[in-house]
């Protein structure tokens, strides 16, 4: 593997995940427990540093989807869940986890997949974005940073699973993709 100069280093990481943490804090005070949904693979070192500082009571479940274009004979486009929650989500205050947004298809799924269990509330929150490749507009209420259109791995995020435990973000430069 090559060495990777950082986007974002481990402190900016490290300060922005606290603010996020704080602001969940704040606005499930008054709440008996928060399911924090994680979209795997991607999310799981986000997720585990965003709730390890959440001082709201919460349960960690976790979702997983295929990535898109998998199969030439599959529509591209479709997204396809692979692993569902373990438990029920109807009357629980739901806070979906994401590594990073980029056309916007996935998070979109996830959102009518997870209405549709008819939680009493149900907010997003994701670690980047790239503006730029959007194709279908969510709301993401809790957001790390966002980014260019680049390919970004390290804090969770791969490339052909490599790079994914990296302690920093970084751009993969084209010529190694
Ligand atoms: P979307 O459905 O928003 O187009 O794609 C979301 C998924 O695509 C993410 O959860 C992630 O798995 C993958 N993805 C998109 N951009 C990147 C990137 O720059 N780096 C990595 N590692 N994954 C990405």
């Amino acid at each position: 593997m090559i060495a990777l100069p950082p986007l974002m280093s481990e402190d900016v990481i490290r300060t922005r995940v606290e603010q996020l943490a704080g602001r969940i804090n704040t606005d499930y005070a008054n709440v008996s427990e928060l399911v924090l949904v994680g979209v795997l693979t991607g999310s799981f070192i986000f997720l585990s540093d965003l709730a390890r500082l959440l001082t709201v009571p919460h349960r960690v479940e976790f979702i997983a989807v295929s990535s898109y274009g998998s199969r030439e004979s599959e529509d591209p486009e479709s997204v396809r869940l692979l692993m569902d929650v373990r438990r029920s989500l109807e009357g629980e205050h739901v806070v979906l986890v994401e590594d990073i947004v980029d056309t916007g298809k996935t998070l979109a799924y996830l959102m009518r997949l997870l209405e549709a269990r008819r939680p009493d509330s149900i907010k997003t929150c994701s670690l980047l974005h790239k503006p730029g490749r959007t194709e279908q507009e969510v709301d993401i209420d809790y957001l790390g940073f966002t980014i260019s259109d680049s390919w970004v791995v390290g804090y969770g995020l791969d490339y052909a699973e490599k790079y994914r435990t990296l302690p920093y973000i970084a751009e993969l430069p084209v010529e190694y993709r």
